[in-house]
This record gives C-alpha cells, sequence and structure tokens, in this order.
C-alpha cells in the first residue's frame, strides 16, 4: 500500500466546482491583489477565529515580521522564542533587527516550556513568540501570565494551529497578535503563500494592514515605509471557498489521531508526543518519538509510506544563526527531539485503513 505523508490532491477533487469558479471569478473581475474578496476572507477567518480583526498577508513569515514591527520592536530587542520550530519564526525576529533568544521546550509536549521563560527574561527582553507546533496548544495560562508581570508582547506562530483550543478558546487569539500561514500544507492552505495576523485591537491590526500596502491608506499618500505583502484576490477567494470545511477537517484529522494513538498503545519504544489536557489539538502533524528513528524511517520508506521529520536541526544549530554563538547541548531537549522525532503520514482524508497500516509495519519493526 502506498501511504503518501499528505494528499492536496483528494481534498481539491472534493472542492473542484468552488475552487475552480473562484480563479475564474479571479480572472473575469480582474480581481487579482487585493480587493473585496480578500476584505471577505479577513472577516471569515475573524469570525473562525472567535476575534474581531484580521488582517490578510502574503504569507506567515510576513504575518510575523509585520507583527513584530507593528508592536515596535526592533535593534536592540530581544524576543524570546523556541529552537524547535519553522525558521520563519527566529527570520521574523532577525528581520526587524531584534535578536532571538531561545529556551528550551517541554520534555513532554515539545512546546515552549514557560518555566524557562523567567530566566531568559533581561531589560531588553520586548516580547515572547510561543509556537503552537504540530497544531497542538501552548500553555497559554502560564505564558500570558509571565508576559503581563514582565510587560511582555506576546505574537502567536499558529501556523500550524488554525482552530485549535487553548481551555475552549482558539489559539492565535490570547496574545496581542496571532499568526497565520496558508501555505498549502498547512491546515487551512492556499494554492500559493498567504497568511493572516488577527489580534483584538483595530488599529494594531489596521497597521499591519498599511505596513503590508507600502504604508498607505490612500493610493499615493504612504504614512510610513511598509512592504509589499498583500494577499492575492485568487488566494483569498479559494481560502474562502475552504475555510467552512475547516473544522471537519480538523475533526477527521482528530479520528485518524486517535486511530493512531489506539494502535500505538503498547508499541515497544515507540512513543506518541504528549498532548497537554487543556489543549484540543488540530493534528497538523502527527509526532513520535523513538531511538531508531533513522532506520524506522527507511523500513516505512521500503513499505511505501512517506514520513516527515519535523526538524532535523534545530535553529541554534542552523549555520543562518552562528552568530547567536550557541552550541551543541545548549537546548538538550529540543536537541533530542531533533534525533528522536518522526511524522508519520497525516491528512483528513486518510483512510483509516492505511493509519492501520502504517502501524502494522511499526509494530513489525518495534518487534524486529
Ligand atoms: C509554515 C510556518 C511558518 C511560515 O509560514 P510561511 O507562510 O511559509 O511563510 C512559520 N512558522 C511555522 C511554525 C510554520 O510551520
Amino acid at each position: 500500500m502506498n501511504v503518501p505523508f499528505m494528499d492536496l490532491g483528494v481534498q481539491y477533487r472534493s472542492l473542484k466546482s468552488e475552487i475552480d469558479q473562484a480563479i475564474e471569478q479571479t480572472i473575469r473581475t480582474n480581481g487579482f491583489v487585493g480587493g473585496p474578496a480578500v476584505t471577505e476572507f479577513e472577516e471569515a477567518f475573524a469570525a473562525f477565529c472567535e476575534i474581531e480583526n484580521c488582517a490578510a498577508v502574503g504569507n506567515g513569515t510576513d504575518a510575523i515580521t509585520l507583527s513584530l514591527r507593528a508592536l515596535g520592536i526592533g535593534p536592540g530587542d530581544e524576543v524570546i522564542t523556541v529552537p524547535n520550530t519553522f525558521i520563519a519564526t527566529s527570520e521574523a525576529i532577525v528581520l526587524v533587527g531584534a535578536k532571538p533568544v531561545f529556551i528550551d521546550v517541554d520534555p513532554d509536549t515539545l512546546l515552549m516550556d514557560p518555566k524557562k521563560l523567567e530566566i531568559a527574561i533581561n531589560k531588553r527582553t520586548k516580547a515572547i513568540v510561543p509556537v503552537h507546533l504540530f497544531g497542538q496548544a501552548c500553555d497559554m495560562d502560564a505564558i500570558l501570565a509571565i508576559a503581563q508581570s514582565y510587560d511582555l508582547k506576546v505574537v502567536e506562530d499558529t501556523a500550524q494551529a488554525h482552530g485549535a483550543r487553548w481551555k475552549g478558546r482558539r489559539v492565535g487569539t490570547f496574545g496581542d497578535l496571532g499568526c497565520f500561514s496558508f501555505y498549502p500544507g498547512k491546515n487551512l492552505g492556499a494554492f500559493g503563500d498567504a497568511g493572516a495576523v488577527v489580534g483584538r485591537d483595530e488599529n494594531l491590526v489596521g497597521a499591519i494592514r498599511r505596513l503590508a500596502n507600502h504604508g498607505r491608506d490612500t493610493k499615493y499618500e504612504h504614512d510610513i515605509i511598509g512592504t509589499n505583502s498583500r494577499m492575492d484576490g485568487m488566494q483569498a477567494r479559494i481560502l474562502s471557498a475552504k475555510l467552512p470545511r475547516l473544522d471537519s477537517w480538523n475533526a477527521a484529522r482528530r479520528q485518524v489521531a486517535k486511530r493512531y494513538l489506539e494502535n500505538l498503545i503498547g508499541v515497544d519504544d515507540v512513543l506518541p508526543t504528549k498532548i497537554n489536557s487543556k489543549c484540543d489539538p488540530v493534528w497538523h502533524l502527527f509526532t513520535c518519538r523513538l531511538n531508531r528513528r533513522d532506520e524506522l524511517r527507511e523500513h516505512l520508506s521500503l513499505q511505501g509510506i512517506s514520513t516527515g521529520i519535523h526538524y532535523p536541526l534545530p535553529l541554534h544549530l542552523q549555520p543562518a544563526h552562528q552568530d547567536l554563538g550557541l552550541g551543541e547541548g545548549a537546548f538538550p531537549v529540543a536537541e533530542n527531539a531533533a534525533r528522536e522525532l518522526i511524522s508519520l503520514p497525516m491528512f483528513p482524508e486518510m483512510p483509516l485503513e492505511a493509519v492501520d497500516f502504517v502501524c502494522d509495519k511499526i509494530r513489525e519493526f518495534a518487534a524486529s
């Protein structure tokens, strides 16, 4: 049996007429960049997040970068985040001229460990960027409590967790701003690059919309130096067509995860990443850890099963971050995760028989 890591084709076929119509409408109305289709999506996505405001931007990296800029974070400032995430998170911090300060993650959930926050805070610290990795929610109670007591901004990296909840509330709505990516493989994916920022403060979200559109409110009046990071009309229309399905796709991912968890109970040495009981995850990825990770990957690959590694090299060990002067051993939990973690196939339309097949092959490997 061939089991892909994800399958964007099945999702397209299930909505083909709506998507084709969205593309056709874009061309017919010349609504290529910005415009009413983008405003409509902003309103729909804010409603989905159960928050007041949303600014559509060009991608998830810009969502974080522009959020930090709008909050006035720049040269001389420090921003705390985690080393086990996609580089966009720390890249955004560097792009505004600030310094990324990494803290290690919780050994059970592999998410930001709030117990390690205070020691990293000094007078230059301006913000915290928690990452809701794998579709799981960070411990927002503890993170917000510390942010409040030190007067720090919180920008949530929600690129992998559209729709996830922490104690009943959507992630991305706890901090000052919540940043989303609609890269095609995310839980809500465009047909190209796209992103968004949500927030309660209308002026702050408005500032992001202005920054993303050359710092202007009217056509040729530019109040500040911004950039070009607008959402395409076609992406907005496609995202609006997909958005009403997102909750049901996330529910389908939950069924897949449940089946994995049932099947993997008692499989020696293969440990699914733990979930905080206050979190209602959306399973962007399904991850497990084991010692012989690379051997298992090879074994599954020979059976036609595709897997991933998120991520093979923690950010503090990336060549791009060598100027931070952090070496091997700085963040042992994240470094171990990079060696031991495997991401199994996960997408809403994945047949449960395929989950059983993957688990049979894992059990076979574990017994060998
Ligand atoms: C995908 C991703 C991003 C960046 O989003 P882009 O739209 O690709 O720029 C940022 N953070 C995390 C955790 C991601 O997974």
